[in-house]
């Protein structure tokens, strides 16, 4: 079923000129059996963070439901799920694009954080009886990574006000929230919990659906997270003591939780200067966030044998401005150069979704591959921290 056992294998065999992922469908199934086994209600895969077909196809198999934020996501997604359950979970869509959904794509969930939003929804669905709206909250995304907390969200004293005016409209009403990307502590999730709680006791309102939204953690060097299962505890202890929950259905929407661990890159070095490699995909690629956030990925360098001293480097990606560049630290072997192969793990989160054709780069070939992610959250920690290596047999 694979093409490789492993990316080093892959380069073996095709020496790839160009930029590569990795796909590990075995990595997107662990976390959907995860989330499944451990979360105590409904997981909508958020799919902005990985849009491709075979992510989605798993998690339809796996009897996911999804979150969707445009119309072509939508699209996307109900082909490839005619029977999942799809949320519109973008406060602000167009006219358009509510009324396709509604009529031709059979989504009845939206979410909104405005009364304009509302009315729009209303108008858009032929003032529909049988929705299921959910109102945004603004919430804190201090103990994130990448906030969320800014561009949407209904504040505290707005919330109870449109939470009382969507109850007159929908069939169930729900409360959502983000606590911003990559939240490095479970305590996000009750602070928000508790905004949410106060919000509801304000508009006097019975509430259907309590979504937590995204956020949980993958695995990054520098950014390890506390376990998921402390999230997971974490928010149903709290639902557990909300009172005003008491019929309510508790929701999720991870995205790159389910999806960070399922691809990989791998990049050829074209040029080495100083502490600098200059490497075949970048920011305009799938390192948008190593380059714009500073992340870390784990790497490792795809030879027979490693030298084991190692230098921290930094990256330079194939198009021609400076902003094009990844300051890690990258810990790979201090004599990396030119012609090396070195992957770049977890990418499979805002990675492949964020690529551009900028400088005409930004095609990449796809393999799939059957070894572990480099770093895992589900269970079997994966090889990084060890040096790569290679038996003698499988060298020959
Ligand atoms: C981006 C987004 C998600 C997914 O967030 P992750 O941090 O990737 O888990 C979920 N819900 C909404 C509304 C989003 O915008």
């Amino acid at each position: 079923m694979s093409d490789y056992h492993s990316a080093y294998d892959l380069v073996s065999a095709v020496k790839p000129a160009g930029p590569v992922f990795c796909q590990r469908p075995h990595a997107v199934r662990a976390a959907a059996r995860w989330f499944r086994e451990n979360f105590p209600g409904r997981c909508l895969y958020a799919v902005k963070a990985n849009p491709s077909p075979w992510v989605i196809t798993i998690l339809a198999e796996e009897g996911y439901s999804f979150d969707v934020a445009s119309l072509d996501e939508a699209r996307r997604v109900r082909a490839l799920a005619p029977e999942a359950m799809l949320g519109f979970m973008h406060p602000v869509k167009a006219y358009e694009a509510i009324r396709e959904a509604y009529f031709d794509l059979g989504i009845r969930t939206f979410s909104l954080d405005s009364l304009s939003e509302l009315q729009k929804i209303m108008a858009a669905t032929d003032n529909a009886q049988d929705l299921t709206l959910c109102v945004r909250l603004r919430v804190s995304s201090e103990l994130s990574k990448v906030s969320l907390g800014a561009k949407f969200g209904a504040g505290p004293d707005e919330a109870s006000i449109l939470l009382a005016a969507v109850r007159q409209k929908a069939e169930r009403l729900g409360i959502c929230f983000h606590v911003g990307s990559q939240a490095m502590h479970p305590g996000a999730f009750a602070a928000a919990m508790d905004l949410a709680e106060r919000a509801i006791v304000e508009a006097g309102v019975i509430v259907d659906i309590l979504d937590v939204g995204g956020g949980f953690p993958a695995p990054y060097p520098g950014y390890m997270a506390p376990p998921l299962e402390d999230y997971v505890a974490m928010i149903t202890a709290r639902f557990g003591e909300l009172l005003v929950a008491s019929n309510c259905e508790l929701w999720c929407e991870p995205g790159r939780a389910l999806s960070a661990e399922s691809m990989s890159l791998v990049v050829r070095v074209e040029a080495r200067r100083g502490h600098e490699l200059y490497i075949n995909d970048g920011v305009y690629g799938a390192l948008f966030d190593a380059g714009q956030l500073g992340w870390t990925y784990p790497v490792r360098l795809l030879r027979p044998r490693i030298n084991p001293s190692e230098t921290g480097f930094s990256f330079y990606g194939p198009t021609c401005d400076d902003y094009d560049h990844m300051k890690g630290p990258f810990y790979l072997p201090s004599d990396t150069g030119v012609g090396d192969y070195i992957e770049i793990g977890n990418i499979g989160a805002y990675g492949a979704a964020m690529a551009t054709r900028f400088n005409g780069f930004g095609a990449f070939e796809e393999f799939l591959v059957e070894d572990a992610p480099m770093l895992t959250a589900y269970g079997r920690m994966a090889q990084l921290p060890v040096p790569f290596t290679q038996t003698e047999e499988n060298n020959a």
